[in-house]
């Protein structure tokens, strides 16, 4: 039997970032939807002829969105929250957008705090974000009410079949599954669970199938990514009901059930007792299921094997995976070969990075890339290796360069990390005792204030980093611009009458690259833009090799920044989970080790810092809770060494020095023990919107050290009053001993405007004052 190739997605924003321009073009009013619709249009012709060029048999549609293929669902359904006022009938772009950004298009995303918050302004409300498993790409969340109606609202599927059809390619169209969809919505209606809505929800996918077959589609993907998760009997129970039904909603239409980031695990009985025509899964993520998914699956069950991995950049060892495949094929099976998951999380166009280092990109496949390599191999498999010798060859070459490369392996730093002495993770002291060296030696007042780090990236500050990158202003002018306004922010932060200042963070374009730019083992694309919510992209670096640190990263900026006041400036960094968590990852060695490497150069860092005199170092790990593997059971083996990584950085310094942490997000009930664990000083966290609630978490625990949790709700540009931060203080102070708490924002500041930042910092320094007099 000849073996295909299938993409389950291809990266839309083009490669060039087409649709981002477009997208913004419109929404800023100087585009009309026309042009818009246009830009959309070829960029999918584009992705299907490419796809089809680099020898892809099964090419996907639907898998382009104008903003989230979530939202794309919702709409599909007729799932629009009643506050965007719809009335039934197909849901307009307008709506559409305003789901996505809300009504006023007000949105209030940043880097690391990227939930949906969207509160600014009059009008209707965004939707909800949040991240897609555990990628960096957000989906706009669902809401269901009790008793909510569905109807087909709209008929993308089937138009964009068709007009891939025009073009000559029938397509595999792709639709989420109602289960996965169902299970990522939340529930409007207080304890209603959104799962009763199934067979609400069904006859909308059926009509869907119907129309698809009726325009001509042989099989409909359906993905159901929830199959990786830990699934209860009422889950599994919905999924036998869903396909019972879909099976036989469209006779003749075939569907292929894929699933993907992670194995199927306890759930695979389940999925191969469904009646599908196919099945997908993630031989990446978990090579090890091929076995038991060969020998359980129906012997006319077509099998997508994910081969390539859909989740990062690494050029595949393509004679390594036809040995697994080989066999699979020998046996008559019907075996097409796929990435992992949709190629969304690969950049698009390795060809485009002509300033790699050739050695590294050499090492390399994106979206492009990985679709001829899938060729290669169904090639191989279809009419011997001998027929593609010289590829897999390339291939096997370009593995063991990486191998062996001395650009990845440093010695040294394999060493240096694979120390078992306990000692390296832990503080000199216990915290009772260097709590009252820190106590002593800062002199702090009750409820002493602090930000989180950073101030706002005024159009000013972005324009001359973008000038700097072009060249236009040499690096003294740049060095000079960001001391005045570093200058001019601490001098602020001292009128205004903060306890602990920080220097602002304006040399720094974002928290992960910063840093990733000034440690060896790290490489940077010029495009290799991911998409991570709407038209926002995100660059992610490479780690590549053995992680050290050639020189101090942030000592010059600190010293600067004391220098200017005798208060303690903060040094600022950003932990080894969180820049792990943000980057794409070597797939040559267990991400623990790569993370424990970088826990040390880090841990320099920190150890410089105190030299150079910084008495509080604050260690950021926005990500760590993102880290959280999908699958409970794994929760605690990646919170251990999560954990011992942060303490690493953190427990080179004397008792004296206070290390802080930052977490920009809330919910700690799940991991309260792991974050009591990582034994910081001072903790801050997102607190604002929740009337300290979530506090309880660290109540109930006894967590012992410095909490600050945040009073000032950063992701609104609204000025919180007096008054409402007190009171915030005060229920705050009601859950944990007063002498514990600090007084702060939620995350840092550099989405905000100064005329916002200004009165809403004052009043919480008048908060603070307040809560002290009641002390
Ligand atoms: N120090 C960083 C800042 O203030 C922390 C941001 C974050 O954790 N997302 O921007
Ligand atoms: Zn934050």
């Amino acid at each position: 039997m000849t073996v295909t190739v299938a993409t389950l997605g291809f990266p839309r924003i083009g490669p060039r970032r087409e649709l981002k321009t477009a997208l913004e073009s419109h929404w800023s009013g100087k585009s009309d939807v026309a042009t818009l619709l246009a830009t959309a249009a070829d960029l999918r012709a584009r992705a299907w002829a490419r796809q089809r060029d680099l020898g892809a048999d099964i090419i996907p549609s639907n898998d382009f969105s104008l903003y989230d293929q979530m939202l794309d669902t919702s709409v599909m359904v007729g799932a629009i929250p009643a506050i965007h006022g719809w009335k039934g009938g197909p849901v307009d772009l307008a709506t559409y957008f305003a789901m996505a950004r809300g009504s006023q298009g007000g949105h209030a995303h940043h880097d690391g705090c990227t939930h949906g918050h969207a509160h600014e302004g009059e009008g209707a409300p965004a939707s909800e974000m949040t991240k897609w498993f555990d990628t960096n790409y957000h989906y706009l969340v669902p809401e269901f009410s009790e008793g909510q109606r569905f109807a087909l609202s709209s008929t993308k599927a089937v138009d964009e079949f068709l007009e891939a059809k025009a073009q000559g390619i029938v397509t595999r169209p792709v639709l989420i599954g109602p289960v996965t969809f169902l299970k990522l919505g939340k529930s409007r209606t207080e304890g209603f669970d959104p799962r009763d809505l199934l067979p609400a929800l069904l006859p909308v996918y059926a009509e869907v199938l119907k129309r698809l077959a009726a325009a001509g589609a042989e099989w409909v993907q359906i993905d159901e990514p929830c199959l990786v998760l830990d699934l209860d009997a009422r889950d599994r129970e919905m999924l036998r009901e869903a396909y019972a039904m879909l099976s036989g909603a469209a006779p003749g239409l075939k569907l292929m059930l894929a699933t993907y980031f992670g194995g199927l695990g306890d759930n695979l009985g389940t999925a191969l007792s469904l009646p599908i025509h196919g099945l997908h899964v993630d031989l990446v993520r978990a090579p090890g299921q091929l076995d038991a998914v060969v020998a359980g699956a129906r012997e006319d069950l077509v099998l997508s094997l994910g081969v390539i991995d859909g989740r990062n950049i690494w050029k595949a060892d393509l004679a390594a995976i036809l040995d697994r495949v080989e066999p699979v094929v020998a046996r008559g099976r019907s075996v097409i070969l796929a990435p992992s998951c949709s190629l969304l999380h690969t950049p698009i166009d390795l060809d485009r990075e002509t300033a790699l280092d050739p050695e590294i990109r050499n090492w390399l496949a994106f979206a492009v890339q990985k679709v001829a390599e899938l060729a290669t191999m169904a090639k191989a498999l279809n009419e011997g290796r001998y027929s593609v010798r010289a590829t897999l060859d390339a291939a096997t070459a370009a593995v063991a360069s990486r191998r062996t490369s001395p650009r990845i392996n440093n010695p040294a730093v394999q060493q240096r990390a694979a120390q078992k002495d306990p000692s390296l993770a832990q503080r000199n002291s216990a915290f009772a005792v260097r709590r009252a060296v820190q106590h002593e030696k800062l002199g702090l007042p009750a409820y002493p204030t602090t930000t989180i780090g950073s101030f706002p990236q005024t159009p000013e500050v972005r324009k001359a980093r973008a000038d700097h990158d072009k060249g236009v202003i040499d690096d003294a002018a740049y060095e000079q611009f960001l001391r005045e306004e570093t200058a001019r922010t601490v001098k602020w932060q001292e009128e205004v009458g903060l306890d602990v200042l920080v220097h602002g963070e304006f040399e720094r374009n974002d928290m992960v690259q910063y840093f990733g730019e000034q440690l060896a083992g790290f490489a940077f694309t010029k495009h290799a833009w991911v998409q991570s919510y709407g038209s926002r992209c995100v660059r992610p670096p490479i780690i590549y090799g053995d992680v050290s640190r050639p020189k101090p990263m942030t000592v010059e900026w600190w010293t600067y920044a004391q220098s200017l006041t005798k208060k303690p400036m903060k040094g600022m960094l950003t932990g080894p989970v969180t820049i792990l968590n943000w980057s794409f990852v070597r797939d040559d060695q267990p991400r623990s080790v790569t993370c424990r490497q970088i826990a040390f150069a880090i841990r320099d860092e920190v150890v410089d810092l105190e030299r150079a005199g910084a008495a509080i170092i604050q260690i950021d790990e926005a990500a760590l809770r993102e880290g959280l593997p999908l699958r409970k059971a794994d929760w605690q083996h990646y919170l251990d060494w999560a954990v011992e990584c942060f303490r690493i950085t953190a427990s080179g310094v004397a008792d004296a020095t206070q290390i802080h942490t930052h977490m920009c997000y809330s919910e700690f009930n799940d991991i309260i023990a792991s974050i009591g664990a990582m034994d910081a000083d001072v903790i801050s966290i997102e607190t604002a919107r929740s009337q300290m609630e979530l506090l309880d978490a660290f109540a109930g625990y006894r967590y012992p050290a410095e909490i600050g949790p945040g009073v000032y709700d950063i992701h609104s540009p609204r000025v919180p009053a007096v008054g409402e931060m007190a009171t915030l203080l005060r229920a705050a102070a009601r859950r944990l001993p007063a002498d514990q708490l600090w007084v702060n924002p939620d995350c840092g500041l550099k989405t905000r405007k100064w005329p916002e930042v200004k009165p809403a910092i004052e009043n919480m320094v008048a908060a603070a004052e307040a809560a002290r007099a009641a002390v």
